[in-house]
C-alpha cells in the first residue's frame, strides 16, 4: 500500500486545518498580488479570485470526502461480476471539473483477482464519470451545444463563461452524450405507441403527458431540408404544437401590414418534435407529440399549415375530427401574387393593384369572389394561362381552409406572425448555418435535442438521464 493511501483520509481536525491553511495562502497571495497591482479593477480582482477559487472550493470539498471512508469499506467487499473477494488496491486520485470547482479526490480502488474487474465505490456514489468532467458541467456543456449556432461557438461559451478550457471535440462528444440518450428516449416512447393500439387512452398511458394544452390548440406541420454528409440534402419534417390564448398583448403587424385582426391572439407553449427523414419516419414522433400535449382532449383545435399535401394528409390522420383545417395566410396570398405576376408580369402596378383587393376579398373568406377574379384574369400567353390555373385550382383545392373571414371571427390562428415556423426557428438556424453538414445519427441526435429545449423540456429530460445514472 502506498504512503499516499495512508494520508487519504483525514481527521476532522487534520482536514479544517488544511482547508484553513490553503484559504490563508489564497489570501496571502492576494494581498501580494494587489500590492503590485494596486490600480487593479473589479474585473481584474475577479479575474484572479476566479481562477483561484476554483481550486479552492475544489478543496473544500475534497477535504470533507476524505473526512470519510472515500469508498473503503472496512469488511472487504465482493466482485460484482463473480463473487470473488476483492483486493484492496489503494486510493489513486481523480481529477474532476465540474460548473465551480476543479478537484482531485482520492478514493478507494479494489481489483478482482479472479476476473480482474476493477471498482471504485465512491465514484458510483458521487456519479463521477469516467472522464474528468463533472455531470453538471457535462448537461450545461449539451445544452449550450444545442442552443449555441455551432459547436465551436458553444466550446467557446465554455472557455469565458465557466473558466475551463474544452475543445470543439469533447463538447461534440459531450453533447450527442446528453442528445443520444434524449433521442433515445424519445424514440423509445414513440415506438412503444406505434406498437400499441390505436385507442386515446390507451395511447396516453404509454406517453406522459408534457404541458397539455388547455382550451385552444393550434398544430403546424412543416419540413425543412438538411445536409447529410455523403448523402447530400435529405428532409426533416416536423410538427409544432401551441396553446391559443387570447386577449394577450397585440401580435406584432405581419409583414403584409393586415394582421391587425390576429392582434388579441397569441400563440404560447410551443413544442416541437423533428425527425430526419420522410413522411412515414415522421409519423410516430407527429402521433406521441400530439399525445404529450394531450390534443385529443382539447376543445378546439386549429391545424394552420403551407399547402402540401402530404402535411394534410398526416392532419387528417392524427388530428382529431374537430380540427379546423386553415391555409397558411402568407401561403394563399403568395400563391395569389403568383396569378398577378403572369397576367401582368412580376411586380406590374396592375398585378399589385390587382393582389390587393384579392386579399381583401381574402381576409374576408370570400373565396368565390377571389375564384372570380382568377377567372377574369387576362391570358396573353399560354404559359400565362397554365399558371394561373394552378392557382384556381389550388384555391378550389384549399377553398374550404382559406375562410378567413369565420376563421378570424372564431378566434384562431391564420398564419403569418401568429403561427411560428417551427422548421425555420427550431431546425434552420442550427443545422443549415454556413454549409453545415452532419452525420444521419448527428442530425437525428441534434433534432431532438433542439425539440425539446425549444419546448421547455430540457431540464425534464436531463432529470430523467440523472435518475436513470
Ligand atoms: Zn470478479
Amino acid at each position: 500500500m502506498s504512503t499516499r493511501s495512508a494520508k487519504a483520509r483525514l481527521t476532522a481536525a487534520h482536514a479544517s486545518e488544511m482547508f484553513s491553511e490553503a484559504a490563508q495562502t489564497m489570501w496571502v497571495e492576494f494581498n501580494a498580488w494587489y500590492k503590485v497591482h494596486p490600480e487593479a479593477t473589479f474585473d481584474e480582482m475577479e479575474s484572479y479570485l476566479g481562477e483561484r477559487g476554483r481550486g479552492l472550493l475544489g478543496m473544500a470539498l475534497e477535504l470533507i470526502l476524505r473526512q470519510g471512508d472515500l469508498g473503503a469499506t472496512p469488511r472487504g467487499r465482493r466482485c460484482e461480476q463473480c463473487g470473488q473477494e476483492m483486493i484492496f488496491k489503494g486510493y489513486p486520485e481523480k481529477a474532476v471539473h465540474g460548473l465551480r470547482v476543479d478537484t482531485e479526490i482520492p478514493r478507494a480502488y479494489y481489483v478482482c483477482p479472479r476476473c480482474e474487474a476493477g471498482f471504485f465505490p465512491l465514484d458510483r456514489r458521487l456519479r463521477l464519470r469516467r472522464d474528468g468532467w463533472s455531470e453538471g458541467l457535462v448537461r450545461v456543456v449539451a445544452w449550450l451545444g444545442t442552443t449555441q449556432p455551432s459547436f465551436r461557438i458553444a466550446a467557446e461559451t465554455v472557455n469565458r463563461l465557466v473558466g475551463i478550457w474544452m475543445s470543439r471535440t469533447t463538447l461534440w462528444r459531450c453533447h450527442g452524450e446528453v442528445a443520444g440518450e434524449i433521442e433515445q428516449r424519445l424514440a423509445e416512447e414513440e415506438r412503444e405507441l406505434t406498437d400499441w393500439g390505436t385507442g386515446a387512452e390507451e395511447e396516453k398511458e404509454h406517453v406522459t403527458a408534457q404541458a397539455p394544452v388547455a382550451e385552444h390548440g393550434s398544430v403546424s406541420i412543416d419540413g425543412s431540408m438538411i445536409r447529410i454528409e455523403g448523402e447530400g440534402y435529405r428532409e426533416v419534417k416536423m410538427v409544432s404544437v401551441s396553446e391559443v390564448e387570447k386577449g394577450v398583448k397585440p401580435e406584432a403587424v405581419g409583414e403584409e401590414g393586415i394582421a391587425e385582426g390576429q392582434e388579441s391572439l397569441k400563440l404560447t407553449h410551443h413544442s416541437y418534435r423533428a425527425v430526419l427523414g420522410g413522411k412515414a419516419t415522421f409519423e410516430p414522433g407527429l402521433r406521441a407529440e400530439l399525445v404529450r400535449r394531450r390534443v385529443g382532449d382539447v376543445a378546439t383545435i386549429t391545424t394552420v399549415n403551407d399547402g402540401a399535401d402530404w402535411i394534410w394528409d398526416l392532419a387528417q390522420r392524427y388530428l382529431p375530427g374537430k380540427r379546423v383545417e386553415v391555409l397558411d395566410w402568407s401561403h394563399a396570398v403568395q400563391n395569389l401574387a403568383k396569378a398577378g405576376a403572369a397576367a401582368w408580369g412580376e411586380g406590374a402596378e396592375e398585378a399589385q393593384a390587382w393582389l390587393a383587393q384579392r386579399k381583401t376579398e381574402l381576409w374576408a373568406g370570400q373565396v368565390a369572389d377571389v375564384l372570380v377574379a382568377l377567372q377574369q384574369l387576362p391570358r396573353r400567353r399560354q404559359e400565362r394561362g397554365k399558371a394561373i390555373r394552378q392557382v384556381q385550382e389550388y384555391v378550389v383545392h384549399h377553398g374550404g381552409r382559406m375562410k378567413y373571414g369565420r376563421f378570424r371571427a372564431e378566434g384562431r390562428p391564420i398564419g403569418s406572425g401568429t403561427v411560428e415556423s417551427g422548421a425555420k426557428n427550431v431546425v434552420q438556424w442550427r443545422m443549415r448555418r454556413g454549409g453545415q453538414r452532419w452525420s444521419s445519427d448527428g442530425a437525428e441526435r441534434m433534432l431532438a435535442a433542439l425539440g425539446e429545449v425549444h419546448s421547455g423540456r430540457w431540464e425534464v429530460a436531463c432529470q430523467d438521464r440523472a435518475q436513470a445514472a
